[in-house]
């Protein structure tokens, strides 16, 4: 019981003295100890050196369930007073307490956190609440309207080492569809998907009048039949998905866009320029249905005319064999600009013999065609989520170097002239879209030239995490809440530029310094941790932003909440910084959910949450962090608790190893295995500037739970649901306000979803 013994075994078995004295040293600098050696001992107390837990990355802990037994311990303040020697009164003042857990309001009082797990559900106002079977007096209410809010009760890690940290809700495959079918076609959810049916309606409107526009040339028709109409309306149809392709990737006009007062009052605007992405996707696969299209009509219908008609009957529908001053087809606007790209040379032989439907395929319109269709597809096989993952650098390569190509066949494909319009489609309908894509480009060259020096640079216990602040030179528009800039690190590539989130601002001296937070996610991100270090020498940036995001619109709602997965809380953390800083905010209530593998992450932001607890005592405006800390799925091997171990009992452990290790360096404390017990929340000091305690809930939170608590607050104020996490948090988050927005009819869950990649 009492965690520590005598170090009996021999060296070899043994840690060395060496991992004692790295551990206190590593402590002194308030490094996670992962290195420190200490080993877990089992029930009856005899010590044995787990392999397990040498190859873990958090060996302080060793093996899952002596962890969670350990904490399950230290929530009961049973062994906080055995190991540190300090009464429970003693512990309220210097140590985690479990009493500090807030947990949401939920209705259902059955679906309630048992007794069993130490902590009851609060009330609606999330305030503070002592847990029953505590013999611990409870905290002082604190006065401050941010609080910490913690429920893990649907988590519990079983014996073997394995989290369970489902949602609880299994479905069969087919109730799966009808709720995936439900949460697409509700547009509730996402507007832009109504929108989407709108485009296509406009679009298959093109299809429509088509024939109509093109009934002035009833003679091209009747010689190449319906088919011709067909193509030329979908050949319309791709032009017009390409300009959209190219409109959603303009960030400019996005941001200016997002910018207007109309659509900042508007949700379904507001939505419609936060789907950028999703239209761009959306209309990848437009382009690619009106390719097909149109190909399969020349095939069926155009080669079809070749092959039974001469030059000589051709030539008398062909818009290139006019001769100049001869009357053109209504709507016809060019007059011969290719003429050099054309094969076969315009007009064609004059002669009684077929032209074959070879001569059409291989035209310059066909084999451009071919090689269009080869660039769409291409351009699909490399944009695939899984591509994109496996090397986004090949998929941004080719995606350039591809729809440059696609933009220069299409031109080319018009050559012919044969009974288009006289010019490329493509630039008739994507031309404006094209330009302000490619003034975007532009801008990028000439802010390479700018330099911007860092001006702080910290870095997570973890190493997960590298906080850069800058400051943002006058030419560059102050950055608002949740929007994002692309970052070039020379030293790091001297081509590359990465989005990231705009973490925090403040105005200094009126200069905005701004904060990003970079995890270490892939190759340049990694360099970047090598090469910029805390107190090495400062790098040089360069900076392309700042750029609208889905979480700009933050800001727009009274009732907010904002669920972050790892380092997609940047967005939300944004929004605390706007809040902490004097700008004036819309929100009445916010609910930040923070999920995170390595707890001691936190602390990062240690000076925003200090800043917001000052704060929230002056301002108006309730704001409860959520702070959860999640293994990985599957078998757990001790990360992500790890660090919560380590933010948790901190303070007890350095004090204990100093007593050892001064009495006889080579006396390892080790950690005795107790019973399996839930595992629920732990509360640490070691995040706010002040001490105050802050709750860390262990598994993910219960969305559906989490929102309708939200929503019972205020059952007539809508809630701006916001999500930046994987796409299973994404799925059950949309789930659950679906499921919100069938329970309700005098309140909206409006969801809304930001992709880093
Ligand atoms: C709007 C936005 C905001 C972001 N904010 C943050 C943030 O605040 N903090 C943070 O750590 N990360 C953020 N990201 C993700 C970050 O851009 C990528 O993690 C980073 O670019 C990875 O580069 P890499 O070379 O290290 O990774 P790679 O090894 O190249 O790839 C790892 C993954 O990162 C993604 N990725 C790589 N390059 C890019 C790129 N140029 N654009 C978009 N995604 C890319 C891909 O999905 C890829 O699978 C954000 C992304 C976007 C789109």
């Amino acid at each position: 019981v009492s965690g520590f013994s005598l170090q009996e075994e021999n060296e070899e078995r043994a840690p060395s003295k060496d991992s004692c004295s790295r551990l206190q040293a590593e402590s002194e600098e308030r490094v996670p100890s992962k290195d420190s050696g200490f080993v877990p001992s089992d029930e009856n107390g005899e010590r044995k050196r787990s392999e397990e837990s040498q190859r873990s990355s958090h060996r302080v802990v060793g093996h899952s369930s002596t962890e969670s037994a350990f904490l399950g311990d230290l929530l009961s303040g049973d062994l906080l007073s055995k190991v540190s020697g300090l009464s429970i009164e003693e512990q309220e003042e210097r140590a985690p307490s479990k009493d500090s857990v807030v947990a949401p309001a939920d209705e259902n009082r059955e679906q309630a956190p048992s007794k069993d797990s130490g902590f009851d559900p609060a009330d609606g106002n999330f305030s503070r609440q002592r847990s029953t079977n505590s013999s611990a007096p409870s905290l002082p209410l604190s006065p401050s309207s941010l609080h910490f809010a913690a429920k893990g009760s649907r988590t519990t890690i079983v014996y073997e080492g394995k989290v369970n940290l489902n949602d609880g809700i299994r479905r069969s495959w087919t109730k799966e569809f009808l709720q995936k079918l439900l949460i697409y076609c509700s547009s509730l959810q996402f507007h832009f998907r109504s929108v989407f049916v709108l485009l296509t309606a406009l679009q298959m409107i093109l299809y429509a009048v088509y024939p109509l526009f093109f009934g002035g040339v009833p003679k091209s028709l009747a010689l190449f039949g319906w088919p011709l109409a067909v193509a030329k309306a979908s050949a319309y149809g791709a032009c017009f998905w390409t300009a959209l392709l190219f409109l959603s990737m303009s960030r400019d006009l996005i941001t200016i866009l997002a910018r207007i007062s109309l659509v900042k009052r508007s949700e379904v605007l507001r939505q419609l320029v936060s789907s950028s992405k999703e239209i761009h996707i959306f209309s990848a696969g437009q382009v690619m249905i009106n390719s097909c299209l149109h190909t399969l009509m020349h095939h069926i219908g155009t080669f079809v005319a070749f092959e039974q008609h001469s030059g000589k009957e051709l030539n008398k529908v062909l818009n290139c064999a006019r001769g100049p001053g001869a009357s053109m087809p209504p709507g016809y606007l060019g007059s011969h600009q290719l003429t050099s790209l054309q094969f076969p040379a315009c007009p064609l032989p004059e002669t009684d013999e077929k032209v074959g439907y070879l001569a059409g395929v291989l035209s310059t319109p066909g084999i451009t065609g071919y090689l269009l269709m080869a660039v769409i597809i291409l351009l699909g096989w490399f944009s695939r989520p899984k591509g994109r993952r496996l090397s986004y650098r090949v998929f941004y390569a080719m995606h350039h170097l591809l729809v440059t190509a696609w933009v220069l066949l299409l031109v080319v494909h018009a050559a012919n002239d044969w009974v288009g319009v006289g010019v490329p489609v493509v630039l008739l309908i994507a031309g404006l879209p094209i330009l302000s894509y490619a003034f975007t480009r532009a801008k990028r060259l000439y802010l390479s030239c700018l330099k911007i020096e860092l001006v702080k640079v910290v870095r997570s216990e973890s190493g997960q995490l590298l906080r850069l602040d800058v400051d943002l030179p006058r030419s560059y528009r102050h950055a608002t809440v949740g929007e994002y800039a692309y970052i070039k690190v020379p030293k790091a590539s001297r081509t590359e530029w990465h989005p990231f989130t705009i973490a925090g601002m403040e105005v200094v001296d009126g200069v905005q310094r701004i904060t990003f937070i970079i995890m270490a996610a892939g190759i340049w991100t990694k360099k970047v941790h090598e090469i910029i270090e805390p107190e090495g020498e400062r790098a040089v940036l360069h900076i392309d932003g700042p750029y609208f995001a889905p979480a700009v619109t933050i800001q727009a709602h009274e009732i907010v909440v904002g669920i972050g997965g790892g380092v997609g809380v940047t967005p939300f953390l944004s929004f605390l910084s706007h809040i902490a800083s004097d700008a004036a905010s819309n929100f009445k209530r916010a609910h930040i959910f923070w999920t995170t593998r390595t707890a001691s992450d936190y602390k990062i932001m240690s000076d925003l949450f200090s800043k917001l607890e000052e704060r929230m005592q002056t301002r108006g405006g309730k704001l409860v962090l959520h702070l959860h800390s999640v293994p990985k799925d599957g078998i757990w091997k001790g990360d992500g608790i790890g660090s919560l171990f380590d933010l948790a009992t901190r303070h007890i452990w350095q004090k204990r190893v100093d007593t050892f290790t001064r009495k006889d360096p080579t006396m390892i404390p080790t950690i005795a295995r107790y019973p399996r017990m839930p595992l629920h929340v732990v509360v640490v000091n070691d995040i706010l500037h002040s001490g105050n305690q802050v709750a860390i809930a262990v598994g993910r939170p219960d969305f559906q739970r989490e929102l309708k608590a939200v929503g019972n607050q205020d059952t007539h104020a809508d809630v701006g649901v916001y999500v930046c996490a994987a796409e299973p948090v994404k799925e059950s988050v949309e789930e659950a306000c679906v499921a919100c927005n069938m329970s309700t009819t005098t309140q909206k869950f409006h969801f809304n979803y930001e992709r880093f990649s």
